[in-house]
C-alpha cells in the first residue's frame, strides 16, 4: 500500500471546480515533482492534501496508509507525518520561532515516534543545537531563533525558512510549494541539498516547482507530473522537466483540452 494515494480527487473554490479529477501516489522514499501551467491547481492539490478549511473536497479520496483522511483536521493530518511548504509562507506575529519549531517537533514525536527513530532532546539548549544545525543547512543565521515566525524574513529567507522547519520536522511526506520561487542562484541549491538531507531520512517529497534547475540538484527524482486543468495529463522521469524547460507546455496540446 502506498503512504499517500489521492484518488479521483475533486476540489472546488468557492464553488468553483479547480481539481477534476486527481490521481497521484507517493510512497515513503520517492521523490516526485509537479510541474504545470499557472493557476492549474498545483497549490489547491497541495492545500487539499493538508486539508486548508478554504478547499472544498467534493468528490474522491485522500489517504494515508490506506485510511482516508479527508475528514480530519490539518493538525491530525500532519501528525500523521504531512507536511507543506506553503508557496506563500504567512507571518505570525508573536509566535516564537524556535517554540514554535520546539512545540511542533515534540508533538510529532508523540504520534510517530514509535514509527520513525526521532531524536529525543532533553533541554532547551540540545533543541537549539539541533536547530542551529539545521539553518545552517539552509544558510540562515541562529538570530533567526529569537524572531517572531516569518515575521519581516525577506522574500528567499521564508522559502529558506519553509525548508528549515521540514528538515526540523522530518517529515512522512514533504510538499514543497515552490521552494525556488524567488531565490538566487546559490540559495536555489542550498534548498535542494536541504531536500537531499530529507531524502536520506527515506521520506517522500513533492516539489511543485517551474524549473528543471532545482530537479538537476536532486539526488534522486523518480517522477515528475504535468497538471492541467485540473488533472495530471502527463508523467515521465527528470527528462520531462527537462523538455518542458526547453519546449514550455504548449506541445502537450493544452489549448485543445
Ligand atoms: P497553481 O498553484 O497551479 O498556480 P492554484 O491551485 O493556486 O494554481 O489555483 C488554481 C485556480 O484556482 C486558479 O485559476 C485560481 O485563480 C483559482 N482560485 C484560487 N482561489 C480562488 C477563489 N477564492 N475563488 C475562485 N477561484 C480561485
Ligand atoms: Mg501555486
Amino acid at each position: 500500500m502506498t503512504f499517500l494515494e489521492v484518488k479521483d480527487l475533486r476540489v472546488s473554490i468557492d464553488g468553483k471546480e479547480i481539481l477534476s479529477g486527481l490521481n497521484l501516489n507517493v510512497d515513503k522514499g520517492e521523490v516526485h515533482a509537479i510541474m504545470g501551467p499557472n493557476g492549474s491547481g498545483k497549490s489547491t492539490l497541495a492545500n487539499a492534501i493538508l486539508g486548508h478549511p478554504k478547499y472544498t473536497v467534493n468528490s474522491g479520496d485522500i489517504a494515508v496508509k490506506g485510511e482516508s483522511i479527508i475528514k480530519l483536521s490539518t493538525d491530525l493530518r500532519a501528525r500523521k507525518g504531512l507536511f507543506l511548504g506553503f508557496q506563500y509562507p504567512t507571518e505570525i506575529s508573536g509566535v516564537g520561532y524556535s517554540h514554535f519549531l520546539r512545540n511542533a517537533y515534540n508533538t510529532l514525536s508523540k504520534s510517530l515516534g514509535e514509527e520513525q527513530n526521532r531524536e529525543v532532546f532533553l533541554t532547551v539548549r540540545e533543541f537549539h543545537e539541533y536547530l542551529n544545525k539545521n539553518l545552517d543547512a539552509v544558510g540562515l543565521d541562529k538570530s533567526f531563533l529569537s524572531r517572531y515566525l516569518n515575521e519581516g524574513f525577506s522574500g528567499g529567507e521564508k522559502k529558506r525558512s519553509e525548508v528549515m522547519q521540514m528538515l526540523v520536522l522530518k517529515p512522512n511526506i514533504a510538499i514543497l510549494d515552490e521552494p525556488d520561487s524567488g531565490l538566487d542562484i546559490d540559495a536555489v541549491k542550498s534548498v535542494a541539498e536541504a531536500i537531499n538531507k530529507l531524502i536520506d531520512t527515506g521520506a517522500g517529497i513533492i516539489v511543485i516547482t517551474h524549473y528543471a534547475r532545482i530537479l538537476r540538484y536532486l539526488k534522486k527524482l523518480d517522477y515528475v507530473h504535468v497538471v492541467a486543468k485540473g488533472k495530471i495529463i502527463k508523467s515521465g522521469g527528470k527528462q520531462l522537466s527537462e523538455e518542458l524547460e526547453t519546449k514550455g507546455y504548449g506541445w502537450l496540446g493544452l489549448e485543445d483540452k
